[in-house]
């Protein structure tokens, strides 16, 4: 898969390209990366990439003329154009994912300052995409997170350890916790299903407890997920039988699950 990105800061992509599961995934060749610099294709001695705004307002204007060079100047057959936006649709793993399955080229563009001249959204854009109700300086950080959850998504990013499958929103569930060495910490142990070896039983709590998190934390979630009237039980006569320590080291609260639902 190939990520291209119009960015006024090539420098945010270059750590994040040398590093963890997108780094791997760069040396495996499973996904690559360029970055083209709307300011070299400006003219003049001040490399002016943007202008006051039309009408007035605060802040200046990303110009229609060195975003539309550099877009040009992409080698690439038919990539879908991402214009990062507060504005636009929101990110999630289901979009991630649709994504990596159908689409081979990738171009972000990232505005800066109040935006960008709209004229370029409209020729140019075929879908905006935001990473959540608030606003940031630049599109940067949202391609960031765009490119880092769709390549997780891309066969062969991840190893079969952390799978994709594992993480949270798969199925509308958020993930079960984890816990590592030392086994107590602070009189705080781990949940004993955890240190058996079972692994039937290891994953039935696993999915037992992530319904239960999904539940209290994320409502909304929970609501779309896919979860059985046995689960529900099993969920609530697991949740019934921890301890206030158990509860603690899980992450949940006493409270259980509504058992009118089917
Ligand atoms: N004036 C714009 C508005 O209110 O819609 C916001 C401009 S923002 C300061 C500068 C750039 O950051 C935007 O052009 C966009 O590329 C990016 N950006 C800011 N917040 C974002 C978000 N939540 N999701 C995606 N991109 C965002």
């Amino acid at each position: 898969m190939n990520f291209h990105v119009l960015s006024l800061f090539p420098e945010y992509f270059e750590t994040f390209l040398k590093n963890g599961v997108v780094g791997g995934a760069v040396q495996k060749k499973l996904i690559s990366l360029s970055v083209v610099n709307p300011r070299d294709f400006t003219e003049g001695n001040y490399k002016m990439v943007d202008d006051i705004p039309y009408g007035g307002g605060d802040g200046m204007v990303m110009a229609f003329e060195p975003m539309s060079k550099a877009i040009q100047s992409i080698k690439s057959e038919n990539p879908l154009k991402i214009y990062l936006s507060p504005q636009g649709e929101p990110l999630t793993d289901k979009v991630a994912k649709t994504m990596a399955e159908t689409k081979r080229d990738i171009v972000f563009i990232c505005g800066r300052y109040a935006g960008v001249d709209e004229r370029f959204i409209s020729e140019y854009v075929d879908q905006e995409i935001s990473v959540g109700n608030y606003v940031v300086s630049g599109g940067e950080l949202p391609a960031l997170i765009c490119i880092d959850a769709i390549a997780r998504h891309v066969p062969g990013v991840l190893g079969n350890k952390d799978s994709a499958v594992k993480d949270s929103f798969h199925d509308s569930l958020l993930e079960a916790p984890s816990f590592t060495r030392p086994a107590e910490i602070d009189g705080l142990g781990v949940p004993k299903v955890l240190t058996e070896g079972h692994h039937e039983k290891i994953a039935t709590w696993k999915r037992l407890i992530s319904i239960l998190r999904t539940f209290q934390r994320r409502p909304d979630l929970y609501e779309r997920a896919n979860i059985s009237p046995k689960e529900r039980l099993l969920a609530n006569k697991l949740l019934a039988e921890m301890s206030e320590k158990d509860l603690r080291i899980s992450g949940l609260k006493n409270q259980a699950l509504p058992l009118d639902q089917s």
